[in-house]
């Protein structure tokens, strides 16, 4: 198994001093200089270990509440043939987003944007009974838009991370219930993040349909205005337990107003909510759920048997979360003028080891490297993540990389640390670094975990 703490001096983990021109807003510069992306081509992004970590404990974070919730993973390929969307007549109205492909053999392929038709061939090829409902499947797949206007970072790429997730009901009225299960673990999934998701009415665009909502994330960089009641940030989806009222629950996070740009009602807005509660912002679209029944079922011959024999088109919705975004969302909410700070639940690394003796000539050097080595070794066998800057490179530029990278704690150990007996530890979000006795050093790694488990 991989152990979770690394060398620097042994990563890949290349750092930038300046501020790279072509990165117009705070997380994309960010992302660029900790070493998490470098750019392919526009709109398309390479993860270094470091972002690709922060990448994978987000899709893991939406998985298991999805998990929990009682949706089932499965992974559609990225490549999807043409005839299911000529079926479903959006093959010609995607227009150019779509990037088209042809195989060797002529046949007309493309990178899914979306997996509605997919989705509904997979389930007419094997679901014949409303026995079998309501059945969610989603899969966390990468899609490719060729977006206009690809800005921002991985915020609007054009080849993006998503998690998507379908939804099969007998009738309306279960398809609703559905709706609501969603719309709750939506919540929890972006609080877990570290996140305040607010979910707003939403217009249903091309996708189609009556019911929808966007879960946005309120920051200064939004690409979407947004308007809705102040008390919304007080709510906690954290008190959300798996066995609570959905539809409740739905009903409490819905009556103060939220809305984006398009469906926004200067009266009703003004109406309803007091002047010193009204917020108008700018927001990040992190999640997007949509019902639209029979949309997709109906030309591609989706149908169920009911109790009285009959038959009809299955009910569906989609569901999707902008995993990749999420990483730039992430940074945008969290940083201050040094750096990146993340929220423990998605930091690439639980602490930074800074040894501050590796470049001097430091007479301790051999004492300090030996005590740093110890705490590496260590903080592997206790399961905490720990990134080592054992790299020969100047204290400035140690101390101003980790500040840039952001981890949740930095270990500093030098000269002054062995003749205290104590480390210091900087917590990177307050500022407030800690004296640690040497010999009671492990109780940081204990609270690390602790912490953790508490999330
Ligand atoms: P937008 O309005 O931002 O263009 P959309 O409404 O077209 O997004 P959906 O089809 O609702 O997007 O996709 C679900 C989620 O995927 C969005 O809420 C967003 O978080 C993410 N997403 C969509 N487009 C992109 C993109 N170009 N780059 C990164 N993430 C994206
Ligand atoms: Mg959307």
């Amino acid at each position: 198994m991989q152990k979770p703490s690394v060398k620097m001096s042994e990563y890949f983990l290349p750092t930038l001093k300046e501020d790279p021109a072509e990165a117009a807003i705070i997380s994309h510069r960010y992302m660029l200089r900790a070493g998490l992306i470098r750019q392919s081509v526009a709109g398309i992004y390479h993860w270094l270990p470091l972002g690709f970590k922060v990448l994978k404990k987000i899709e893991q974070i939406v998985r298991e509440e999805q998990d929990n919730a009682g949706f089932h993973e499965i992974l559609m390929p990225t490549i999807q043939p043409a005839e299911m969307w000529q079926q479903s007549g959006r093959y010609d109205g995607y227009g150019k987003e779509m990037l088209r492909i042809k195989d060797r053999n002529d046949r007309d392929l493309l990178y899914g944007p979306t997996n509605e038709e997919v989705i509904t061939d997979i389930f007419r090829q094997s679901v014949t009974s409303y026995k079998e409902l309501p059945l969610i499947l989603y899969h966390i797949q990468w899609k490719f838009r060729d977006e206009i206007r690809p800005r921002f970072g991985v915020m609007r790429g054009r080849e993006f991370l998503m998690k998507d997730a379908y939804s099969f009901d007998k009738d309306d009225a279960s398809a609703e219930q559905t709706y609501y299960r969603i719309f709750a673990s939506y919540l929890r999934i972006f609080a877990r993040l570290g996140l305040k998701p607010i979910p707003m009415r939403a217009e249903t665009g091309p996708i189609g349909g009556d019911k929808s909502h966007e879960f946005i994330v309120l920051a200064e960089t939004g690409e979407s205005t947004v308007y809705c009641h102040q008390d919304l940030l007080d709510y906690n989806p954290l008190d959300i337990k798996a066995d609570d009222d959905k539809q409740q629950i739905f009903e409490d996070w819905t009556k103060l107003y939220a809305a984006t740009e398009d469906m926004h009602e200067a009266d009703k807005f003004n109406q309803t909510v007091p002047k010193d509660k009204q917020i108008e912002a700018r927001g990040i679209e992190v999640g997007h759920i949509f019902y639209f029944g029979d949309k997709y079922s109906i030309p591609l011959k989706a149908e169920i048997s009911l109790p009285d024999g009959t038959a009809t088109h299955v009910k569906m919705g989609s569901y999707g979360v902008g995993v990749s975004r999420m990483v730039g969302a992430l940074v945008e909410a969290f940083h201050d003028d040094k750096g990146i700070i993340w929220p423990q639940a998605v930091a690439p690394f639980d602490i930074a080891l800074i040894n501050l003796a590796a470049h001097d000539n430091n007479p301790d050097a051999d004492k300090i490297n030996a005590l740093c080595e110890d705490l590496f070794n260590k903080s592997n066998e206790m399961g905490v993540e720990l990134l080592y800057d054992d790299r020969d490179e100047r204290v400035g530029r140690k101390f101003a990389d980790h500040d840039l990278i952001g981890l949740p704690y930095q270990l500093i150990i030098g000269t002054k640390a062995l003749k205290n007996n104590s480390a210091e530890l900087k917590n990177r979000k307050t500022g407030v670094v800690e004296a640690i006795p040497l010999d009671n050093i492990n109780s940081v790694f204990d609270r690390i975990i602790q912490e953790k488990q508490a999330l």
